[in-house]
Order: C-alpha cells, then structure tokens, then sequence
C-alpha cells in the first residue's frame, strides 16, 4: 500500500509573468515549442515572441487548432519533432495546454504549462484529455509526468471573463469534500496511491481560501482588479484545486457532474458550475451537517454558481432526463464508489431534488 503525492516540478503565480516568460523557461533550453489559441496568438504572440528572442531563444510558435485530436496531437509533434524542440509551452485555456502536454509526452520533453484563465483545475495534474473531432471527450490519460513548470500570470486571469474565474470556483469547491471521501474509504486518488496528510492538508486550505476570499475575488475581477483577493483564487482554482484532487481524490461531486453532461441542456454551462452542483449534491447524499450546507450554499449564492435546477437549465418537470442523469452518474464503476456507502440512482434524484429545494428556500 503506498501514499502518492504529485505535483508540479515549479509553480510560479504573479502579475505580468508572461512578458517575461524567457526568464522562467530558461532551465529547459533554447528552442520551445509554444503552443497557443487563435485568440491568445492574437492577445501575446507578439510579447512572448520578443520575450524569447530577447534572451537569444528561438520558439517555434504554433496555434492550436481547436480540438484535443490525435490527428492535433501528431502533427504538432511532428513540427516540434522536426525542428528539433528542447521543451513544449503551452498557452491559453485546458485544451491548448493539453495537447501541449500530449506533445511533450510523445517527444519525452519537458512540459511548461501556461493557464491564461482559472477555469478548472487542469495546469497543474500530469493528465490530459482526449476527445473525437466532434468534441466528445474520449479517454483521460494519467501521464508519466507532471508539467516542470506551471507559469500564472494572474494579471491576465484577473483580466478574463469572470465567470470563468467563478466557474474555477467550484470546481475547487469540491476538492475538500471528495478528498474526505476517500480518506474515509481509504479510496486511492488520481495518481494511483492513497491520500497523504500533505494531500488532505491542501483540500482543506482549498476549501477555507475559497470561503474566505471568493465573494471578494468576484467582485474585484469584475473591476478587472488583480488584487490579493484575485491571486489567492487564481492560487486556489489552480494549484490548491489541481493539487488537491489529484492527490486526495473524486467522488460523487464528479460523479453527478458526468451524469448531468449526458442532458443536452447542460452544455451551455462550465465544468466548474456542473462541479459545483455537484457538491451540493454529494453533501446532501453525505448527510452532512446542516450548519456546513448551509455555508456552502451561501458561497455558492455569494459567487453565483448554480444552487436550483433552473439556474442548469432544468426544472423539476424534467424528471426523466434527470433521473437519467442520476443513473449515470451511481455508475458503480465511477467515482460515487468512493463514498462511505452504496450510492444508488434514486439516492442522486432526490438529492438533485433536495438541492433545488434548499437552493429556492435560501433564495
Ligand atoms: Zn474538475
């Protein structure tokens, strides 16, 4: 029986880091593969292409084309094969930073990962998504090794959508409670062993940063503020949640949020907002105390992340699709094993109901 704990080889979070983003890959050669969006090449080709050429480094500068494909995957590494790159950069949003990570895993090279929004949790983990050209996720991979160097530069977080940084939000506001999950069970995480005291340490700062600064953080990313607050949700959302996952471990709010994304409805909504609910739900199949409910409903109010079926684009009229939902997501297989008990589909449908109840009363 072993205890794993994983993480990145460097985090690195402050303002106006991507301008100098030569300076803090310097260790991994001189020539990067650098990967980016259409939007992000637009937004920093130009500052990250001087940063590097400054310093005497000369990137091969790619944009990404739009999905996690294995046809993506092969001809990017293909070009970085070919021009003979030292490391991969990826910049921009989860998709662009995972095929980066795929690249370096095929040509064996260091990974820097770049998050330009604290969405989800997806900088910091050695895995990475792959999905159909229709963009249909097709298999999680747990790769061998996780980034060297994940770079943040908060600045530009704080600049983004908010409802982007909101959505981050809960998708951290699960780690704690998934984590206690499986220290209970003596369930294993994402990187293959049991939860450490350092794991479970971090799922609980996750869990407390996030109540004490998320409503703040909102409302000064809206003034396109980058304040204490902003860096302490960008450091919660990326690193406290990506650590904290992937070393403490899933349960049932993940397992809901699979199930929900089989209801068509539930694509116009994040990741991080279908987590959210999510963890609502695994508190009241928990039967947790009223007292902590009742706190993680108010943060979700405070911030806006969705506490009734209305706010996911459903109503209680929609009980098939939603015991659907619920079916999926008690998968055995999945992560609602994690739990100290046998979680059954009409266990998750009532609890779907009871978190649009409470959702309504505390409205
Ligand atoms: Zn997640």
């Amino acid at each position: 029986m072993s205890y794993v704990f994983v993480s990145p080889g460097k985090y690195i979070q402050g303002k106006g880091l991507l301008q100098d983003i030569a300076e803090y890959t310097a260790p991994f050669g001189k020539k990067p593969f650098v990967l980016l969006s259409k939007g992000g090449m637009n937004r920093f080709g130009d500052m990250i292409w001087k940063s590097f050429t400054d310093h005497g480094v000369d990137p091969v500068m790619k944009t990404f084309g739009g999905e996690v494909t294995k046809k993506e995957i092969e001809n990017q590494a293909a070009i970085a094969d070919k021009e003979g790159c030292d490391y991969a950069v990826g910049i921009g949003g989860g998709k662009v930073t995972d095929t980066a990570k795929f690249v370096a895993w095929k040509l064996k090279l260091p990974t820097v990962v770049c998050p330009t929004i604290a969405a989800t949790d997806a900088p910091t983990p050695g895995r990475a998504v792959l999905y159909s050209e229709e963009g249909v996720s097709l298999k999680t991979y747990q790769l061998p090794r996780n980034p060297e160097l994940v770079l943040v530069d908060a600045e530009i977080i704080a600049k983004a959508p908010v409802r982007l940084l909101v959505s981050g939000m809960g998708d951290a506001l699960a780690t704690r409670f998934e984590t206690a999950a499986c220290l209970k069970t003596s369930s294993k995480n994402p990187a293959g062993g049991y939860t450490t005291v350092a794991g479970a340490s971090l799922a609980e700062a996750c869990y407390k940063t996030l109540i004490k600064y998320g409503a703040q953080a909102k409302q000064d990313a809206m003034n396109k503020e980058c304040s204490l607050a902003v860096e302490r949700i960008v450091e919660v959302n990326t690193l406290l949640s990506g650590l904290g996952f992937e070393s403490g471990g899933l349960a049932s709010a993940h397992a809901i949020n699979k199930g929900l994304t089989h209801i068509k409805e539930w694509d116009a909504y994040y990741h991080g907002e279908k987590v959210a609910f999510g963890t609502l739900c695994q508190l009241i199949l928990e039967d947790q105390d009223p007292e902590l409910i009742k706190e993680v409903f108010s943060f979700c109010k405070s911030v806006g992340l969705p506490t009734t079926l209305e706010e996911i684009g459903l109503t209680e009229k929609d009980e098939e699709k939603l015991k659907q939902a619920a079916a999926v997501a008690a998968d055995p297989a999945g992560h609602t094993k994690n739990e100290p008990f046998k979680v059954a589909p009409d266990m998750v449908y009532q609890a779907f109901m009871k978190v649009h109840e409470i959702g309504h009363q505390m409205a």
